[in-house]
């Protein structure tokens, strides 16, 4: 989807999209990153280390060749229960039947009334009346006896079961380890390849972060200073009861609609969004709202209305990020789901902006770096500023304007691009790598070029603002450039 111009809107809200299979072809990928794609996901529970390995090389010769800072996401899979060997076409559970779990290799004969699991030990965990949900809660059972490492339910919701299916154990506190073997390799693969972020799954409260900054820091981080940013999942019952906590130990979060919905019901999934971004936001945390964001794409040309609105709905929660999953990974036109929902966030961001209630006034708490980022967002809206420049060092700045709502692209400029990519999940930030050693006019003079050509930003149409070290710590709106009009 382009606008009235034949251009790529670009919206505010930053979009993550999941690299697989389908991304794979160069041309794809390239498609995929300018139609919008700031962030890129490399799933860790799909494929192998090399697979990653070459879809992140991939990235960087995309990114150099396009001229776009893209950021890297490693996902770690955390311990995913699923469904062992079954028969091939599945297991057919019907309502009202009985049905065993026991552990793979004790499954013995295969019948219809026994599903093995890949992690018996979490057969420990259950107890009557825990409920059992398979594939996304599309089949559900409740436990009726539990004892000794084995389990009867009675199935609630039936269907036919296939190996490899998830299982969500909503009501059972889970002993399994967050971070194990599986964690311990992509962690290590994930600081000495230099990823920006490294999402953590199935987070029950803030020490299961500080346990990932510790693994990080044995897996390398220590003895070469890369740490990526800690994204946390928050997808499980035990994670909302300490959000407040649990996100300050973050330094990023995402709503894991997938998980959130199995564990606590679909129907809590709205009001979670809310009161975890809200939690997040308070403490200046940047957000990402993930799954089934244009799931119907993965197969058609067209986003649903229902899509539509749950896109506008993470523009009105003041979601930072949007996350694609399959659509991207191994649907039919990842780049077109891409474009599609950067047309549905920058529409969805322009009458949110016309909404007057929408601007509130930003509170500095006394803190000097806020109030110089909100002096720089007052002049931004009254002047209706093109363009905040301002200098990619200044992240206090950038988080501060990326917060409150602005509705003018933020434009952090430096010349280090992982210092660039850092920022890249902030809500409205267009970042420029720059050549070295130009100084602060000049930078000043080549961003603004630079944001015409690659983003449109016509800085003949209205002032820019820049503020931080650019304008030796103060703020000042610039006008116009000459003949630069589109
Ligand atoms: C989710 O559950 O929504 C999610 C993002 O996690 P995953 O894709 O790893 O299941």
């Amino acid at each position: 989807m382009t606008d009235a111009d034949g251009r790529h809107p670009r919206p505010l809200t930053r979009i993550v999209a999941t690299l697989g299979p389908r991304t794979d072809s160069p041309l794809v990928l390239r498609r995929t990153i300018a139609a919008g794609t700031s962030i890129v996901r490399l799933n860790f529970s799909h494929g192998s280390l090399d697979d990653h390995a070459e879809r992140l090389a991939a990235v960087r010769a995309v990114e150099s060749e396009l001229g776009v800072a893209v950021a890297v996401l490693g996902d770690l899979r955390g311990p995913r229960i699923r469904i062992g060997r079954v028969a091939p076409r599945g297991v057919r559970l019907r309502v009202g039947e009985e049905v065993e779990f026991r552990g793979q290799a004790s499954a013995g004969r295969r019948t219809a009334a026994v599903l093995p699991v890949t992690e018996p030990r979490i057969l420990e965990d259950l107890r009557v009346g825990h409920r059992v949900l398979i594939a996304d809660g599309t089949i559900r059972l409740r436990v009726l006896r539990a004892s000794r490492g084995r389990a009867t339910a009675s199935v609630e919701v039936g269907g036919i079961v296939h190996a490899g299916k998830g299982l969500n154990l909503p009501d059972s506190r889970v002993s399994l380890p967050l971070l194990g073997a599986h964690e311990e390799d992509c962690t290590r693969w994930a600081v000495a390849s230099r990823l920006d972020f490294l999402a953590m799954s199935f987070v029950r409260h803030a020490e299961d972060l500080r346990s990932l900054r510790r693994l990080i820091d044995r897996c390398g981080g220590r003895r070469s200073g890369w740490r990526p940013q800690i994204v946390a999942k928050v997808e499980r019952p035990e994670a909302i009861e300490s959000i407040d906590s649990l996100v300050r130990a973050a330094d990023a979060v995402m709503v894991a609609r997938g998980d959130l919905g199995s564990e606590m019901g679909l129907e809590a999934v709205p009001r979670l969004q809310r009161r975890i971004l809200s939690a997040a936001q308070a403490c200046g945390r940047p957000t990402i709202v993930a799954t089934e964001v244009l799931a119907s794409m993965q197969r058609h040309a067209q986003p649903s209305r229902a899509e539509v609105g749950d896109l506008a709905r993470a523009v009105l929660d003041d979601a930072d990020a949007i996350m694609l999953s399959g659509e991207t990974a191994v649907g039919r036109h990842p780049a077109l789901v891409v474009s599609t929902a950067a047309t549905v966030l920058a529409r969805a961001e322009q009458w949110r902006a016309e909404d007057a209630r929408a601007s509130p006034t930003p509170q500095s708490a006394g803190r000097a770096t806020a109030a110089l980022a909100h002096a720089a967002w007052h002049l931004a809206r009254d002047l209706r500023a093109v363009m905040v420049l301002v200098d990619a060092r200044d992240r206090e700045i950038v988080r501060e304007l990326g917060q409150n709502g602005l509705a003018v692209p933020i434009v952090p400029v430096g010349d280090e691009p992982e210092e660039i990519r850092a920022l890249l999940l902030h809500r409205g930030v267009l970042p420029l790598v720059i050549p070295r050693g130009i100084d602060r006019e000049a930078a000043v003079d080549l961003a603004r070029r630079m944001a015409r050509d690659r983003f449109g930003l016509a800085a003949g149409e209205g002032p820019t603002v820049v503020v931080g070290r650019l304008v030796h710590g103060g703020v000042r709106p610039v006008p116009p450039l000459r003949g630069d009009r589109r």
